[in-house]
């Protein structure tokens, strides 16, 4: 079983692109939300996410830009994209994103993962650090491996004897396709993050994603990867919608 796992596209449709065409074979997809939200191409990205199958978890973003909370938890910038978003989405769209289940979300064929957004005790919650990460493997009654999103940093944090540890990727370069894989440890307990696709904010500009392998009684795999892609097409997008320039220039840095 082979499961791509992809979060925060955030309407940006030149990483979604380059991510869908680096992506190995799969067997089912999971995205773990803010489909739209900063970037300029809120519809082009509903109508690939949508036609991909698989489940989606909401996103706060997704929630904002269809009205679902109000913005005020928002800042300025994040606002006015929300703002622009919920104008420019046709109807269909809109109501898919409402329509969006709240994580944790599970796979029956895949129990010992779980999907959600933020963390696996609040949809809003920012998996930036130890201390928050540990607190949530001490909640009961979830997954082993968890993955989640929000915070736009590509890898995560392991569980072991009582001690929680925080692991990213190592790439050599920030140039071309890059992958790394990790083999989960059986009895460890994990939260991973694929990274963002369309807004990465790890200091690597290129799209993030991940897959996950499951075959037989082998330890399951996490395989991150990282892709280039047409930043200056999705900037001019961002530019030709008058949506606020640092949502453009950021995209070059990833921060
Ligand atoms: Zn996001």
């Amino acid at each position: 079983m082979r499961l791509l796992v992809l979060s925060d596209v955030h309407a940006n449709l030149e990483a979604m692109e380059a991510c869908l065409a680096a992506a190995p074979a799969h067997d089912r997809v999971v995205n773990l939300g803010d489909v739209v939200g900063y970037n300029a191409s809120p519809n082009e990205v509903c109508e690939l996410v949508r036609a991909m199958g698989g489940p989606v978890v909401r996103g706060n973003h997704d929630r904002a830009c269809t009205g679902l909370t109000d913005l005020s938890e928002f800042n300025l910038v994040a606002a006015l994209s929300a703002q622009w978003t919920q104008i420019a989405l046709v109807r269909g769209h809109q109501n898919w994103l409402r329509s969006l289940p709240q994580g944790p979300v599970r796979l029956d064929e895949l129990p010992e993962l779980e999907f959600v957004h933020g963390s696996p005790r609040d949809e809003d919650e920012y998996l930036l650090n130890a201390s928050t990460a540990s607190a949530n493997f001490r909640e009961p009654d979830h997954a082993d491996v968890m993955m989640f999103g929000h915070t736009h940093v590509q890898g995560g944090f392991v569980y072991q004897e009582g001690k929680t540890h925080y692991f990213a990727p190592g790439y050599d370069t920030m140039e071309g396709v890059a992958e790394f894989t990790l083999t989960l440890t059986p009895g460890e307990r994990y939260l991973i993050n694929p990274g963002s696709v369309g807004q990465p904010r790890d200091g690597d500009w290129r799209a993030a994603f991940a897959l996950y392998e499951k075959n037989g009684k082998a330890p399951a795999r996490v395989t991150f990867y990282r892709v280039p892609y047409n930043v200056k097409k999705a900037q001019d997008r961002i530019f030709a919608a008058s949506l606020p320039e640092r949502l453009a220039l950021r995209l070059a840095t990833g921060r």
